[in-house]
């Protein structure tokens, strides 16, 4: 599995990849769950978790409630008894079971986005569930040595997150799109303008890689490249 590891030795590995990616953060004893995929993955996501002896989960962090990134988390919290951390903004949806699907960034997608909000109860449902840490501008989830941060990155959807660990890699869900060579932006974003600003913020902080929630590994350098250009389309 594809693993990346910090100056100060924290693990990211990618538990899940093909339709939405899935990270789990290893320090110790402590297992930290970045996103939990779509229905079909569930058992996938067993087999990965397994094979990496975590068989206790402490946290769950969803970067946001999109049905490819939090179906599975209802399961997960009955299997390990694990805490959810969402944003605030998205605990009324989990509750549901079901988030809108966020407006097209590009021509086909607009047409893609309006299409799928007329079947979303059929295939962007999930089982609802609650979160138990709800999270607002900022969360502090260091924990035995590791620096782990949880910052509001919106613009995908409104309460997207992004998880830093060690200030030096940061998860950032669908806030980025690693598909497309050259380009970062995501093809359904709520709101443009906020995506981009919670770009700028994911480069204030200091970050060197970023893990998209689709795609492949992201560099700094192409992150700033890619904000400069949305200014300069500004202008
Ligand atoms: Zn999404």
């Amino acid at each position: 599995m594809e693993t990346h590891i910090t100056t100060k030795g924290s693990r990211v590995i990618r538990i899940l990849s093909g339709r939405s990616n899935s990270y789990i953060v290893k320090s110790g004893l402590v297992n930290l769950l970045v996103d939990t995929g779509d229905k079909s993955s569930y058992n996938k996501l067993i087999k990965g978790l397994t094979s990496l002896n975590c068989f206790t989960l402490d946290y769950i962090v969803l970067t946001h409630s999109h049905f490819d990134h939090c179906a599975n988390t209802a399961l997960l919290v009955q299997r390990y008894g694990c805490k959810v951390i969402l944003s605030k903004i998205e605990s009324p949806m989990v509750s549901e079971g079901i988030t809108p699907i966020p407006k097209g960034t590009l021509s086909v997608t607009k047409i893609l986005s309006a299409l799928g909000r007329k079947f979303e109860s059929s295939f962007a449902s999930y089982t609802p569930f609650t979160p138990d840490i709800e999270v607002e501008d900022c969360y502090d989830l260091s924990i035995h040595g590791v620096n782990i941060k949880i910052i509001h990155t919106p613009g995908h959807s409104a309460g997207s997150l992004s998880i830093l660990v060690d200030k030096e890699i940061a998860l950032v869900g669908d806030a980025m799109f690693g598909v497309f060579p050259g380009s970062i932006l995501p093809p359904f974003a709520d709101d443009t303008k906020q995506l981009f600003k919670s770009w700028q913020k994911l480069l204030d902080s200091g970050c060197t890689s970023f893990l998209p929630g689709h795609g492949k590994r992201i560099e700094r350098k192409l992150l700033n490249s890619q904000i400069k250009k949305q200014s300069y389309v500004k202008n």
